[in-house]
């Protein structure tokens, strides 16, 4: 054998990490190894397109005659039969996710294929479901409820609206298609509240060491933390019969707010606050919502709906058996470590990462004050007749400034970096309170504003935030007298999907800017600290006795959902928040890369909506009978 021969075969069973076989093997292997999933990538909001469709439709319409048509329409689901320019949003009907379609011809096409599975069929109006809208001049539109039922696995009855549109010839058009699941035959509603399903294993709880395989488990579901979020999927998850158990870390219901400083109040009305399942704070409630309320309430939503909750409970650890797709979850409860199994979890930790965001400006050591960040600050009692300075200018700095103002602080003062969006509460009101009223049921509230594509939501409030800002120029004009740099065409959106925050809604703060009770330092940037407070860079000085950093906090809910499940499982987590290229919003509520588990989370009212679409997707998952994932890119 010739010798070259055989060193190359020496070479190729040589142990050494470097040879070149084991180095191309090594390659082999990574690439085999490496996952075929990707993170959904963001989206710029501003770039999502659609829009309201130029179109008016003729006084004497015929609605009933219209509702018809367009049912005809959503049944034929040719290209021809929407406009170009249109849009479908499907919330977990015909895709089994959260979707949105543009244009024609790709809603035609992933109609078709998703109609091919799901065999929707027996279209109806609902009596009165046909109306026509005229939002402004030169846009009108034709709406129409309407429900239907499907016949594939599994089988489920779907409802939503069709918005309708003649073109110059009189034919009617699709401009907007809504579709959402409404129940799955067999399965109990989501929306009517049940007896709480007990849970049970019938083998002992696995220990650390033997931790490999278990079918058996306590829960279907463990919900990590019981916010607005934790809480609301709790009950549709009840309202279903499957077997769950919230754990939150803080000791009391309500926790999630009275752990904050004492100053929290909700910005947004109290209509728009309510959880699913009934009324729970009625009309002898104030309409900004405060801490003791918000216990309150919590409380009271716990103890009528019997919702399982593990307080003082601390989520730490998870392993996920591939075999059998159960989670073993360590807790770390009363001082004691414990186990527990479930097929599902979901993480409802709260959006805005855990870890405070503090600039690091040089001198900090020679301050002789104090210095604190928003998320160790509670009350500003303690520094009556103190010098105060916060830095940001968001809704917790407006509300810090105003808890020093209120407090007797000689003198408060705001660092501002860059321009703030300030939306005052009227402006929100104006187009919140004409749908969420006390009189009316808050999912039927939410079915009339969530369920939009989020570039149409973004465009209604952008028209309403522009006509309020350009009537209220005095106030804007106040602000910014104030040296407050103010963004008065404010992108409610962007700062609600994209950045979660950064804007303040305002509650009565920025009116003592206007006063000049509360001072505004915009001018120039921070150098350092100095003995006696901040000197920024144009030379300028600031004295303070007590620094607050309400600067925010850093990472998404991903990189906090990582630390319990592990570095491995959580690359296939999705970044929560941020919009994808369709506007849905990421990680949320929608399945992953990794199965059985989910994000939940936002605002009130998204964290309330969502959460009977994530509960459902739970119990049919239990039943197995998962909803089909339409993954298609038309
Ligand atoms: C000061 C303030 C004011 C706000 N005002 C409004 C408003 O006016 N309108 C509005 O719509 N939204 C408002 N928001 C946004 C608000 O956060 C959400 O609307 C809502 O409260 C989010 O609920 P959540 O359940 O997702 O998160 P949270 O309320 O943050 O709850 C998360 C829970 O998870 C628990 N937890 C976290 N990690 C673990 C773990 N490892 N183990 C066990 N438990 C864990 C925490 O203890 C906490 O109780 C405000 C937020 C803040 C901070």
């Amino acid at each position: 054998m010739p010798q070259n021969f055989l060193n190359f075969l020496a070479s190729l069973v040589s142990s050494s990490p470097t040879s070149p076989v084991d180095q191309k093997l090594a390659k082999i292997n990574t690439e085999l190894e490496k996952p075929n999933y990707q993170r959904t990538p963001a989206f710029p909001i501003h770039k999502l397109p659609g829009g309201l469709p130029k179109a008016n439709v003729p006084e004497d319409v015929d609605v009933n005659a219209v509702a018809q048509i367009a049912l005809d329409l959503v049944k034929s689901m040719k290209p021809d039969d929407l406009i170009e320019d249109a849009l479908w949003r499907d919330l977990w009907a015909m895709t089994g996710t959260s979707r949105t379609f543009h244009s024609n011809k790709s809603i035609s096409a992933a109609w078709t294929e998703t109609a091919r599975e799901h065999q929707p069929h027996d279209f109806k109006v609902p009596p009165g479901g046909a109306m026509v809208m005229r939002p402004g001049p030169g846009v009108s539109w034709v709406q129409v409820k309407y429900a239907y039922r499907t016949s594939g696995r599994p089988m489920f009855t779907g409802k939503g609206i069709i918005r309708v549109v003649p073109d110059s010839e009189g034919k009617w058009r699709i401009w907007l298609l809504i579709s959402m699941l409404d129940q799955i035959p067999g399965f109990p509603s989501p929306d009517i509240m049940a007896a709480r399903v007990l849970p049970g294993h019938n083998s002992p709880p696995p220990t650390p060491t033997s931790m490999k395989s278990f079918s058996d488990v306590d829960y279907d579901c463990v919900i990590i933390g019981g916010g607005m979020s934790g809480l609301c999927l709790a009950g549709h998850l009840q309202a279903l019969k499957v077997r769950y158990v919230i754990l939150d870390k803080t000791s009391k219901v309500g926790g999630n707010w009275t752990e904050r400083y004492d100053s929290v109040q909700i910005h947004t009305s109290r209509g728009y606050g309510q959880f699913p399942f009934g009324t729970i704070w009625g009309p002898e409630y104030p309409y900004h919502l405060k801490t003791s309320h918000l216990a309150d309430g919590y409380n009271r939503y716990v103890k009528e709906n019997d919702i399982n909750m593990m307080l003082s409970t601390t989520a730490e650890k998870t392993w996920f058996d591939e075999i059998n797709k159960v989670w073993t979850l360590q807790l770390s409860t009363g001082g004691n470590v414990i186990y527990m199994r479930s097929r599902h979890i979901v993480m409802a930790l709260g959006a805005g990462g855990q870890i405070p965001k503090m600039p690091n400006y040089p001198g900090k050591d020679s301050f002789k004050g104090t210095i604190l960040h928003s998320k160790d600050y509670r009350s500003a009692k303690v520094w009556e007749g103190k010098r105060g300075i916060v830095i940001g200018s968001a809704n917790t700095a407006h509300d810090i400034t105003n808890d020093m103002l209120e407090a007797g602080c000689s003198s408060v003062t705001m660092i501002q970096r860059g321009a703030t969006p300030v939306l005052p509460v009227e402006c929100w009101s104006g187009i919140y309170d004409k749908v969420y009223k006390d009189d009316v049921p808050v999912s039927v509230s939410d079915s009339m504003m969530i369920p939009m594509p989020t570039v149409l939501q973004r465009a209604m409030s952008m028209m309403a935030i522009t006509k309020y800002a350009n009537e209220h120029k005095d106030f804007y004009d106040g602000l910014e007298k104030q040296g407050f740099k103010v963004d008065r065409y404010m992108d409610l959106y962007h700062c609600l999907y994209e950045r979660f925050g950064g804007h303040y809604i305002e509650v009565g703060t920025s009116k003592k800017i206007i006063e000049g009770k509360i001072k505004v330092k915009s001018d120039s940037s921070i150098s350092s600290f100095t003995e006696n407070g901040l000197l920024f860079a144009d030379g300028t000085t600031l004295d303070a006795d007590v620094i607050v950093f309400a600067t925010g906090f850093e990472g998404n809910m991903r990189e906090a959902a990582e630390e319990i499940v592990g570095k491995e499982i959580g690359e296939k987590l999705d970044d929560w928040w941020g919009v994808d290229k369709e506007g849905e919003l990421r990680g949320a509520w929608r399945p992953m890369a990794q199965p059985n588990i989910w994000f939940t989370g936002g605002n009130l009212g998204l964290a309330r909506f969502y959460a009977r679409y994530l509960a459902m997707q739970i119990k049919a998952d239990v039943e197995g009978i998962p909803l089909k994932v339409y993954k298609g890119d038309p």
